[in-house]
């Protein structure tokens, strides 16, 4: 609980305009894309590292929680004040500070949102490429935090593969810095990387330093239909045992495209049963030919249409279903759980055969988004968080898909994190003794419980 004397000293910190604790305030920052609700004591937004650093040292000495926060996107429940505290937000933070095009990187603040960043080192003809579905709101912080992937990530990888370094707030308040600007280094721990992924329990990022690589000349954009999603997956390994490395492969089941037609997201052909977006980028030769040689595997494969970008505006376009998946799930019950199970790629089709035959057993209404050229699966769960015996039937159900992820080789989490929202999960992927030494990790960084507590250990 904070006392008055807290509240004051936060207040003279950060200035009392960005010192938040209007009933409004309060509630708008009291839950997450995972829609879970704790309301805050107050949300303070701190405009400087050193202003952090006087936070956390009164948090410490006084013993309040303190929750570091992006756009509040994420969807397992890692950004809500779950044990009371403050919320402290970065809008304030959100500069691109350098674009160093001698060493390839940039220099940012954690609330610098990541389409932004894409397109100021786009002037360089540089490429940042991580691409959460998020980008066009999700910070470059929270994505270090979860370290966030996206469709580009078969080819490129997620946050943690372009992470140099970065400046950080102990929860005790000191400043440490960990990594540079250079592309290798192995002094001592790596503990950019521990903090990437870490959903904000070991320290407050102030400054990000990210890898870029240049932009590649030429990419081409191919959508193909399928009347049978057998057929879908399939492709999707003859591609991947081609030897061509998509940038993006993502796979859109049938619930999913019915949805987005009904929402009026875009149009397929009759007796669409699943969808694949397919992208490949590099030399404007190799792309042209790698483009012809994936419509080949698809249209031997039963593709009933194949449509190929020919220019931005064409490849836009068919991107235009996968980008209205989200909103056209979302519209149909009162509530989307997005899960977010991952194996290793073979196993994908006998992952969504799961899902499909869970969806069957326990009556729910589940679609499938995945970024199958990873094994990332997104299970879209349509319900109605208020419907206790539908919701019991939904938790069974997850019981059982983890199971089976995880009895393939697979994880709970390919990017979206474990936070409150696969919490119980956790000792089925990690031994004890894992869990043990996370905790120790946790207590070396944050000896009072402090930052995020309560969750995902
Ligand atoms: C429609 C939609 C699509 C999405 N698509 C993707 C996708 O394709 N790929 C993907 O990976 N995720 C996706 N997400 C999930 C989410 O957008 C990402 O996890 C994103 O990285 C969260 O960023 P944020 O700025 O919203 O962070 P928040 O949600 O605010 O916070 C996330 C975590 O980061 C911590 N945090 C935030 N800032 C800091 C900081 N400065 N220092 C320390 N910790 C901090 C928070 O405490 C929290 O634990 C999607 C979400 C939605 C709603």
């Amino acid at each position: 609980m904070l006392d008055d004397h807290s509240k004051e000293r936060l207040r003279s910190i950060v200035g009392p305009q960005w010192f938040l604790d209007e009933p409004e305030d309060l509630a708008t920052y009291s839950y997450d894309a995972f829609l879970p609700e704790f309301m805050p004591e107050t949300v303070i937004v701190p405009g400087s590292t050193q202003e952090i650093s006087e936070i956390m040292k009164l948090a410490n000495e006084k013993i309040f929680s303190v929750v570091p926060r992006g756009a509040g996107t994420n969807i397992s429940g890692t950004a809500v004040a779950r044990k009371g505290g403050i919320i402290m937000a970065f809008h304030r933070m959100n500069k691109i500070l350098e674009v160093d095009t001698d060493d390839m990187c940039a220099v940012v603040q954690p609330g610098v949102v990541n389409a932004d960043l894409q397109r100021e080192v786009g002037k360089y003809g540089l490429m940042y490429p991580p691409d959460p579905a998020s980008m066009f709101v999700s910070t470059i912080g929270g994505n270090v935090a979860l370290n966030a992937g996206g469709p580009r990530g078969a080819k490129y990888g997620v946050t943690r593969d372009y992470l140099l370094g970065l400046e950080a707030v102990l929860p005790t308040g000191e400043i440490i810095r960990t990594g540079g600007k250079t592309l290798k280094n192995v002094t001592g721990y790596d503990l950019t990387r521990l903090f990437c992924g870490s959903e904000g329990t070991l320290g407050i990022i102030t400054e990000i330093i990210v890898r870029l690589i240049p932009l590649p000349p030429a990419k081409a954009t191919l959508q193909a239909v399928f009347s049978d999603l057998d057929d879908a997956a399939k492709t999707v390994s003859a591609i991947v045992a081609s030897g061509i490395v998509p940038t993006t492969l993502e796979l859109i089941d049938k619930v999913v495209l019915d949805l987005i037609q009904d929402y009026g997201g875009a149009e397929f052909a009759s007796g669409a049963e699943a969808l694949l977006l397919i992208e490949v980028d590099g030399e404007p030769s190799t792309v042209k030919a790698q483009a012809e040689r994936i419509e080949g595997f698809c249209k031997d494969r039963g593709a009933i249409q194949v449509d190929v970008a020919t220019d931005p505006a064409d490849a836009e376009r068919l991107w235009q279903a996968r980008r209205s998946a989200f909103g056209a799930v979302a519209s149909l019950r009162p509530n989307c759980i997005v899960e977010d199970a991952t194996v290793p790629v073979r196993n994908l089709p006998a992952m969504i055969r799961k899902i499909v035959e869970l969806s069957e057993r326990y009556r729910l209404k589940i679609g499938v988004l995945a970024h199958a050229g990873d094994g990332n699966l997104h299970p879209l769960i349509m319900t109605d968080l208020q419907d206790k015996d539908e919701m019991a039937r939904v938790d069974k159900a997850l019981d059982e898909m983890y199971e089976t992820a995880l009895s393939m080789g697979g994880t709970l989490s390919g990017e979206h994190g474990i936070g409150i929202a696969k919490d119980r999960f956790i000792s089925k992927e990690l031994s004890p003794r894992a869990i043990e030494l996370m905790k120790g990790i946790k207590k070396v960084f944050d000896p009072n419980n402090i930052l995020n507590p309560g969750s995902f250990l």
